[in-house]
């Protein structure tokens, strides 16, 4: 107890201390005043390039001051600024822009709360400046697409009473740091008042919890409140596809050769005056057109995130390697796993890792870990990771929340691009932060840090680049700190009403787009076709779940999408919110992009096999099906029984198996009538052979399960089976028995609908036993 009041003693001051003085060095930082946050930049008027012209210009054989190899956050921002700064420059990348980790984040904008304690705690300055630049980025991050990002208030629970004063007195320091400049600041909850904001956490042994709130900005401009808020770890969220399109979009307005699927294969080096090798260019292939060619540049930016040493090898082969890869896997749950206005941090899991909670998009993002791992381009994520995930998010849910693992929605993986300092002497231990390293032959690396910081991970880069390749720049300085991005300029929270008055948009599409394109939400608008219904006039959804239009895939081809896969990844969110969805739009989206791109119907195959290929494996569709197969089953008489009574009402031909025209025939008996590709749907729920019919097995699967031997379970098949031909995999029925019960399988249409045959069925039957004369109709 004496040293638990100890540690409290300690950790209060230390809390005020710290408070004291970021929030001093907060006040001294002269760069993000509000004064000079709100000078913007002139909007540039250049139009968006197509691709096909911006690979022109790559291949025209000029050369560029800097060439940035990467389009993720970094790659993109090291463009931003060097084209700013007026060079001459290009950016390629292998895949998509945010293809790697920068679409795989946990979408929080923020200073890094453990690092902060640290800085605190153990008086260590770098980390405190690490925190500082963080916390100063977040702040220019909000200013600069306010459209893509918000200020998110995040709940800590607090399950200890002596937390609760530890926490308090560092919240109400801060408040007192931040005197009059407070308009809204981060308080602490009762255990009622937590759950009536938080109406899902669990209640039992809740103490209270700590909100860590940002701003209410009706008062004052957006800037300073986030600079207000800055101690403590509150956060901002982020759209990170949109976001890192919207820097490379920015950058190519401003003139700078920006070019998707376009893959470095070698370094080009030629001598300088004293003899050595230096970089002069790179070789590179268009991935879509299978074309190579030699780019020449004066200066070439390795901003290639967990493939950060593969560029170091080409450059030299025998260099050390710097990166130390790390898997993070996120699940995306129903919107009703967590209020729209709050997140949830929990800062100790059982294994020590912190767990964040958050509304994302309407839907509920859970995430992370942190396992080592090889860099792929393709990180999937594993079913080890996606349970560690659920069962942390259990402890602190209440019983009416039933955590399932049919709910998770989809998940996917992303690497950490963590890496030691190769200026450093000691290679062994990692970076805190990033690193900026500059090779015999002037390859500038850029490496580590964080989404938040890219803007400054690209000053620093761009700094020491003029200074490696003697660029000569027309603005020494960085261009970048106050500037608004693609889409900001015109857009205010209200713009979304006059994309419903000016067009005759569905409010909740109009929102939408507002907070996806910002004010190029119009040109968005004026591309989307018509309902055919009295309201919404425009705007067809190409997912009934989901605010998503035609319009949107029409200009996210003006975006650089080129394929399937950066469509309904990148531009629109929907792979990573829902791998269903987004597997039930893609005919639509390829027809759409087909017109768009000219493809042909073998390329809109080719495209639509991709696609479902990467949801299967990478936003989770395997795993997800691969968790139900492995359930054990075990079934009473009584249910095998009703269950192969309601499969064999839909299967009338007796076949074992039930096909699209079974299902059709069930669903016009029950008063329904559907198109084929619905049917489609109802069938994929069940179909695990995935064979386009359904086995007497997938359906059994798919009901509860009761104790029975496997033995029994062979009696009762083979009995069952007589006209099946074998057609009955004992442990596909299992499985599938189980999982709607397990919680594996969240919804079943077909079991509803089999349900629903059977009330019929017996209802009928009923009415044929009542004769006329028990009605009272034989007077
Ligand atoms: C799970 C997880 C959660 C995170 N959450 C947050 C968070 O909430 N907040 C935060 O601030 N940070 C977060 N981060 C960190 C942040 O996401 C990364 O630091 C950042 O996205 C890295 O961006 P990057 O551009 O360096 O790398 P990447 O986004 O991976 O981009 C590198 C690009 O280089 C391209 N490339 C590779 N080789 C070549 C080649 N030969 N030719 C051309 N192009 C090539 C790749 O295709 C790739 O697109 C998180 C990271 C992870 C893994």
């Amino acid at each position: 107890m004496a040293s638990r009041l100890r540690r409290l003693g300690i950790s209060t001051f230390g809390a005020c201390a710290g408070a004291t003085i970021a929030a001093w060095a907060l006040n001294a930082n002269n760069n993000y005043t509000v004064e000079t946050a709100s000078i913007a930049k002139p909007r540039v008027k250049r139009q968006l390039p197509p691709r096909s012209e911006q690979i022109q210009v790559l291949q025209s054989g000029e050369e560029y001051d800097v060439l940035v190899i990467g389009g993720g956050a970094t790659g993109a921002g090291c463009a931003l600024d060097a084209i700013t700064r007026g060079l001459k420059t290009a950016l390629v990348e292998a895949d998509d822009f945010a293809s790697g980790t920068s679409s795989r984040s946990t979408k929080l904008i923020h200073g890094g709360v453990r690092y902060l304690q640290t800085a605190i705690l153990r008086a260590d300055i770098e980390q405190y400046r690490m925190v500082k630049e963080a916390l100063a980025e977040r702040a220019s991050m909000l200013h600069s697409a306010p459209h893509l990002t918000h200020p998110l208030p995040i709940m800590l629970p607090v399950y200890t009473w002596w937390q609760l004063p530890y926490y308090w007195v560092g919240i109400k320091c801060y408040d007192l740091v931040a005197g009059d400049r407070n308009v809204k600041s981060s308080y602490v909850l009762s255990k009622s008042n937590a759950l009536e904001l938080f109406p899902m956490l669990k209640g039992d042994k809740l103490c209270g919890a700590i909100v860590y709130y940002d701003g209410n900005f009706r008062f004052m401009p957006r800037f300073q409140h986030v600079l207000n808020a800055s101690f403590l770890p509150v956060s901002g969220q982020q759209n990170d596809a949109r976001m890192n399109l919207a820097i490379a979009l920015t950058a190519a307005r401003q003139g700078a050769t920006i070019c998707n699927h376009v893959e470095v294969l070698e370094l080009l080096k030629k001598k300088d005056e004293n003899g050595a090798d230096k970089l002069c260019g790179a070789k590179v292939k268009d991935t879509i057109t299978g074309k190579t060619w030699e780019v020449k540049a004066k200066c070439v930016i390795n901003a290639t995130g967990p493939f950060t040493d593969h560029i170091r090898k080409m450059d030299d082969p025998t260099v050390k390697t710097i990166c130390c890869p790390s898997s993070g896997v996120h699940i995306v749950l129903p919107g009703y796993y967590s209020p729209q206005q709050m997140g949830l941090l929990d800062p100790s899991t059982s294994d020590g890792r912190v767990i964040f909670f958050l509304p994302w998009l309407n839907q509920t993002i859970a995430g992370t870990t942190d396992l080592p791992c090889d860099v792929t381009h393709n990180p999937k994520p594993t079913e080890d990771e996606i349970q560690f995930i659920l069962t942390e998010i259990k402890n602190y849910l209440n019983s009416d929340v039933e955590v399932r693992r049919g709910d998770v929605l989809s998940a996917w993986s992303g690497i950490r691009p963590l890496v030691s300092d190769p200026n450093k002497e000691d290679t062994q231990s990692l970076a805190r932060n990033h690193i900026v390293h500059v090779s015999p032959s002037g390859l500038v690396t850029i490496a580590g840090g964080k989404w938040t910081t890219y803007r400054a991970m690209a000053e620093h880069t761009l700094d020491a680049a003029i200074k490696a390749c003697n660029l000569k720049p027309e603005k020494e300085e960085c261009q970048t700190r106050d500037m608004k991005l693609e889409g900001s300029h015109g857009w205010t929270p209200t713009m979304y009403i006059r994309l419903v008055q000016d067009f005759g948009l569905d409010c909740e599409v109009a929102r939408h787009l507002a907070e996806s394109y910002g004010d190029r939400a119009f040109p968005v608008a004026k591309m989307a076709s018509l309902t055919g219904k009295r309201w919404p006039i425009i705007g067809r959804k190409i997912h009934p779940e989901f605010p998503y239009i035609d319009a949107e895939v029409r200009y996210g081809v003006r975006e650089y999408a080129m394929t399937a896969i950066d469509m309904i990844a990148r531009r629109l969110r929907l792979a990573f919110l829902n791998v269903q969805a987004a597997q039930e739009a893609l005919p639509a989206i390829v027809d759409i992009m087909a017109e768009e791109l000219k493809w042909s119907k073998d390329e809109k195959e080719r495209q639509i096999k991709m696609a479902t290929e990467f949801l299967a494996t990478e936003m989770g569709q395997i795993v997800n099906r691969a968790s139900r197969d492995k359930i054990p089953i075990n079934l009473s008489k009584e249910e095998i029984a009703l269950y192969i009574k309601r499969f064999a009402l839909i299967d009338k031909e007796s076949k074992g198996y039930v096909s699209i025209n079974d299902i059709r025939r069930g669903l016009k008996d029950i008063g329904v009538s559907l198109s084929g590709l619905d049917m489609h749907d109802i069938l994929n729920e069940l179909d695990l052979t995935y064979n386009g019919r359904l086995e007497l097995s997938d359906y059994l699967q798919s009901f509860g399960e009761m104790d029975v031997s496997g033995e029994e379970l062979h009696e009762i098949l083979r009995e069952i089976d007589t006209n099946m031909n074998g057609q009955v995999e004992l442990d596909e029925y299992l499985q599938m028995m189980s999982a709607i019960k397990s919680g594996h399988v969240a919804y079943s249409r077909f079991a509803r609908m089999a349900e629903l045959e059977d009330e019929k069925h017996e209802a009928e039957k009923l009415k044929k036993k009542i004769t006329v004369d028990r009605s009272g109709g034989g007077l």
